[in-house]
């Protein structure tokens, strides 16, 4: 079992659930936008929020941003350690460092110092595209557990061991090994992700099967589905990789492919049922199926399903048929059935 560490007021590692991460893409100098999207990722589910801080503006812009944001703020800082000092010292409750480009030890034992003073945790951590050279002679995998384990001694020489560790790739068998591996070689609580995993349909496929595989190993303890694209989607997805590993409760829609018998337009009605229901946090699934035919059969595996008839809906409950409703009837009748769920 891994390290327990607080994050603010999130505790990460140990036996707490998996804990879902993202990071915003507006500047941060911007406080107003930087907050907007923050308010609208932590809707979505977000629990905690990496900003970068690239400049003295930014770093003072998180005095507002901490003290407004509904979830810690994590800063990330290359290069200038001062950022780092002044981030820690506006409200952010993890930072994000890199002592390699951090430059000498003396800088990072300052910034040590004031994570100390705050008990603010330190990410560190390899990324697949910068590995130091002295390891680019090693395999991929073991270059990037040692390049993070580099950096984790060097916190720990300065006695600070209140630590996070990354070892992203941007490919898919060499992120799943280099954290089975690191997970043997250390206790520190570790953040997951596949690095640079690409636009919206290459970072679904990449991140469920790298961190499916690994939560199903329970390797992982915050997780980060990076997208290039609106962040939103990074909350969503994490979202719907905990809910279908067990390791979250929700909402899980399930519809059939349909075929030449569907009388709905499936895809519409799942899409309107995950959007209006996506808030519960309960175990609750939900059938959409095209027809009657293997409709029910199909979907007796779910709480709450309807089938498509010729004026609209069958509705089945546990498996039993309720009723038949019109379109404009079901998502309220729907609706009643996972109030009594949620009551139960
Ligand atoms: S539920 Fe009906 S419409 Fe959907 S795939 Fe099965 S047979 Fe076809």
């Amino acid at each position: 079992m891994t390290k327990e560490i607080l994050i603010g007021n999130v505790k990460i590692g140990g036996d707490n659930p998996v804990v879902i991460q993202s990071m915003t893409n507006t500047k941060t100098e911007d406080y107003m936008a930087t907050l907007n999207q923050i308010n609208q990722l932590f809707k979505a589910g977000c629990e905690l929020v990496r900003v970068s801080v690239p400049t003295i503006e930014a770093a003072e812009s998180l005095k507002v941003i901490t003290k407004n944001s509904p979830i810690p703020i994590i800063a990330d800082i290359h290069f200038d350690y001062k950022l780092a000092i002044k981030s820690i010292q506006n409200g952010a409750k993890k930072v994000r460092i890199n002592p390699g480009n951090i430059g000498s030890e003396e800088k990072v034992k300052e910034v040590v110092k004031v994570a100390k003073e705050y008990n603010v945790p330190i990410r560190v951590g390899a990324n697949s595209g910068s590995i130091p050279k002295e390891l680019e002679h090693l395999d991929k995998v073991d270059a990037l557990c040692e390049a993070a384990l580099k950096e984790v001694r060097i916190l720990e020489k300065y006695g600070f061991n209140n630590i996070v560790i990354s070892v992203k790739s941007s490919d898919v068998k060499e992120t799943i090994k280099a954290y089975e591996k690191i997970s043997t070689l250390t206790n520190y609580p570790l953040h997951i992700g596949v690095t640079e995993a690409g636009t919206y349909e290459w970072s679904i496929v990449k991140s469920s099967i790298a961190l499916g595989h690994l939560l199903y190993k329970n390797i992982g303890d915050t997780i980060r589905v990076s997208i290039a694209g609106d962040p939103i989607y990074e909350v969503i997805i994490a979202k719907k990789i905990l809910i279908s590993l067990g390791l979250r409760q929700g909402l899980e829609v399930i519809a059939c492919p349909t075929c030449s018998r569907t009388e709905i337009n499936v895809e519409k009605w799942a899409k309107l049922v995950e959007e209006r229901f996506s808030n519960i946090n309960k175990n609750i699934k939900i059938a959409i199926l095209g027809c009657v035919v293997n409709g029910i059969g199909e979907g007796k595996d779910a709480d709450i399903g309807i089938a498509g008839v010729k004026n609209g809906f069958v509705l089945f409950y546990k498996g039993k048929i309720i009723n038949e409703y019109k379109e404009e009837e079901i998502l309220e009748k729907i609706e009643a059935l996972i109030e009594q769920e949620v009551k139960e």
